[in-house]
């Protein structure tokens, strides 16, 4: 017979879940209330406050998803979009395909704006394909694109598409809270994030915004949205303001007394502190990366201060640095996927774990790692180096 289950502690610094504050971890263990208690109903007020803080936006349909990042992706998806409608999906990595999968399940026709992995999208691809598709409807991207390490400019494709009478869906499950989200000032209609990566949450949820002018094209869609449970015309009866919540589906009771502690944790922080804390400490990586003979794969004004994708050093088995970092210092790291795969770690520092100590942590326990491993790096130079981007 199994008995409890308990998980070694590991310091998590791969693509997420990042390491849960233990706030949070304490706060979920809190008892558990009906999801129609007035208690609970003003724990959902304050969080739809809160995230509309973190969006930096007034967008009254802001709400967790009661599932995971790509739950919010599909919301963003089922609802926006009609058999036969023209969606531009810009593609710089993994998480880009996803949003052409999901236009092509819902009938739709996907227009791809290619983009090199490890590169930001390029406004130019996006401008042309506006051009070449005036009868487009939505144009997609991700924001922080977590596969690859690169930060798309959000407000730069979002003017292209307003011009030309787009909507805009925006992933933004790796830079909400880890970089400048402004969803108000980019004037974006339909964004998603998760609640794992820089909100250093359990993974679980999906925090959602939607524009009150992509409200309206879901209000008037000429078709029902093809999923019960996504259909933001129902899931708003239960979190939507005033009126008396109905019953759509039963919350996550203690995974939204998780995702509030960790708003109250950033809004302590300050949102602005949180991405500042996220620069300074990938600095610091980036200094004792670089010391020891590493290089980072996308260009520096491109590059993710949350997620570090490194260059691996000639000759080293990757797989297996990996899991001496697991074995022996319980620390995890991530691999690279598709086109980058065997090629790239991807260090995350997000949210919780994006502290000096983890900095360290990882930068020595890689150069013990890669030295066991007789790797060309250079030695005894990255302590200082992680030290002297501190001071
Ligand atoms: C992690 C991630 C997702 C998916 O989130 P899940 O919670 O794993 O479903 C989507 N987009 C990006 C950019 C991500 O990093």
């Amino acid at each position: 017979m199994p008995s409890s289950f308990n998980p070694t502690v590991r310091t998590l610094m791969g693509p997420g879940p990042s390491d849960v504050n233990p706030r949070i971890l304490g706060a979920m263990a809190k008892p558990t209330i009906g999801h129609l208690d007035p208690e609970f109903i003003r724990l959902m007020d304050e969080i739809k406050g809160m995230l509309q803080y973190a969006y930096r936006t007034k967008n009254e349909l802001t709400i967790p998803v009661s599932a995971p990042g790509s739950a919010g992706m599909e919301t963003c998806f089922v609802n926006l979009v009609e058999a036969g409608d023209k969606v531009i999906v810009c593609e710089n990595g993994v998480f880009g395909g996803r949003m052409a999968d999901n236009v092509r399940r819902l009938g739709g026709v996907v227009v791809h704006v290619e983009q090199q992995w490890g590169r930001a999208v390029d406004l130019d691809a996006v401008a042309d394909a506006l051009k070449n598709n005036p009868d487009a409807k939505i144009v997609a991207f991700v924001h922080a694109e977590t596969s690859t390490g690169a930060r798309s400019d959000a407000k730069g494709i979002c003017d292209l598409a307003r011009q030309s009478d787009c909507l805009t869906i925006v992933d933004c499950v790796t830079s909400l809270a880890g970089c400048d989200v402004n969803l108000d000032d980019w004037q974006a209609d339909a964004a998603y994030s998760g609640t794992q990566k820089c909100l250093s949450c359990a993974p679980g949820l999906s925090p959602i915004s939607f524009s009150d002018k992509a409200l309206e094209v879901v209000k008037n869609r000429k078709t029902p949205v093809t999923s019960w449970f996504l259909d933001l015309n129902l899931v708003m009866g239960y979190w939507g303001e005033g009126q008396t919540r109905a019953y759509h589906h039963t919350a996550p009771v203690n995974a939204l007394y998780g995702l509030h502690e960790a708003l109250v944790v950033l809004q302590e922080e300050g949102l602005e502190a949180s991405w500042q804390r996220h620069t300074t400490n990938h600095m610091a990586l980036r200094a004792g990366i670089e010391a020891m003979g590493m290089s980072f794969v996308v260009p520096e004004d491109e590059r993710l201060a949350q997620l570090n994708t490194v260059t691996i050093p000639e000759g080293v088995n990757e797989a297996a640095v990996r899991k001496q970092l697991l074995q022996q210092f319980n620390l995890e790291i991530g691999a690279g996927l598709g086109a980058l795969a065997g090629k790239v770690w991807r260090i995350g520092l997000m949210g919780y774990a994006s502290n000096p100590k983890n900095v360290l942590l990882c930068v020595n326990a890689l150069e013990a790692v890669l030295s066991q491993y007789n790797a060309p790096i250079n030695k005894g130079v990255a302590t200082a180096a992680v030290q002297a981007s501190y001071s």
